[in-house]
């Protein structure tokens, strides 16, 4: 069973597919059956649901030089809560050299990759912290 960790909205902000947990309500990215993290259930308690890809900045960095092949730098990436409250990592469409702050409400579309290795989801800043 492979679904995508993210699937473009006709309107909004795209939809990222997490794993809730339904012996404890735990909600994780990404969805795995393996077992929940937190009580330890696993199998068919184990479901993916689809949310917003919308959320707030809780830390993010700019990125110079990356190692790998085909990944072209400079770029910014930042960790996101979801306001599903669940935590994701992606790029960000902001300046590297101003690092999106705590706080900052953002959302994310689905973009096209191509050939290359990097994620298609990337959040934009959608207004000021508040
Ligand atoms: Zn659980």
């Amino acid at each position: 069973m492979s679904m995508p960790l993210v699937e473009a909205a006709a309107s909004g902000p795209a939809q990222i597919r997490i794993g809730r947990c339904g012996a404890c309500g735990h909600r994780y990215f990404p969805f795995q059956p393996l077992g929940c993290e937190r009580c330890g259930a696993h199998g068919a308690t184990q479901s993916p649901i689809l949310v917003p890809a919308r959320g707030s900045v809780l830390a993010a960095v700019g990125v110079w030089k990356h190692r790998s092949p085909g990944i072209e730098a400079p770029f910014q990436v930042a960790d996101v809560l979801l306001d599903a409250g669940v935590k994701v990592r992606a790029l960000i469409d902001a300046d590297p050299c101003r690092p999106a702050t705590l706080g900052t409400p953002v959302s994310g579309i689905v973009v096209q990759a191509g050939d290359t290795p990097v994620a298609p989801l990337r959040f934009t800043v959608v207004g000021e912290r508040a």
